[in-house]
């Protein structure tokens, strides 16, 4: 009995370390699975990083997503076309309680009060999409081509020059536009 001990001790000791190896492989592919996904998924996303979807931007609310722990239709800027294409990729039905409240809402672009504002550059630095126009101690302006309605520039301005207002279009998707190729210099004359 006590020398088959041994015998038995050699044949477990492999079987545990399959056991082991499996049970570590497993939340691996698990983890893959997620990013793969969370990647295919944050590529239809507006980018605008606007946070309206309670994320801090676009990848974190792929991810959470990907995680199965969120709603489908919570990409503001995105709509119900991104709900749509976000339950396409799962193989799922778009969600019936559709975010309309949000997603029906007037567009709306900030818009700065010239004759408030101090030029303190802290709205330039919260605005994700770089939609503001300033420099210090100079009258800061929108750029409503670019401006994607976040809200994300009111908390910081100290004299609370800057609101919502409705407007016909906003930037729901946006883009940076790839820089041209330099142009080479001219041959001298
Ligand atoms: S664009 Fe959509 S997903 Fe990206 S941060 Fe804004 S609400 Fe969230
Ligand atoms: S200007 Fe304001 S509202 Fe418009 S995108 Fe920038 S932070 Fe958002
Ligand atoms: S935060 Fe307000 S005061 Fe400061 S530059 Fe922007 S608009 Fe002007």
């Amino acid at each position: 009995m006590i020398a088959s001990l041994p015998a038995a001790f050699l044949i477990i000791l492999p079987l545990l370390l399959i056991l082991a190896r499996l049970l570590k492989f497993l939340p691996e592919n698990n983890n893959d699975a997620i990013t793969r996904l969370t990647e295919d998924l944050d590529r239809i996303l507006p980018q605008t990083q606007c946070r309206q979807c309670g994320y801090d931007g676009c990848e974190p609310y792929a991810r959470a997503v990907a995680k199965g722990t969120v709603a489908l239709n919570l990409c503001v800027p995105g709509g119900s076309a991104t709900e749509r294409g976000i339950a396409r990729i799962l193989g799922r039905e778009p969600a019936t309680s559709t975010n309309k409240e949000a997603h029906d809402a007037d567009p709306q672009i900030a818009v700065i009060d010239a004759a408030r504002c101090i030029g303190c550059v802290k709205c330039i630095r919260a605005c994700p999409v770089d939609a503001i126009l300033g420099a210090a101690k100079q009258v800061h302006a929108v750029l409503p081509g670019l401006c994607t309605g976040c809200g994300l520039c009111l908390p910081p301005c100290p004299v609370d020059c800057i609101s919502l207002a409705a407007s016909p279009r906003i930037n729901r998707h946006f883009g940076w536009t790839k820089p041209g190729r330099l142009r080479s210099p001219r041959p001298s004359a």
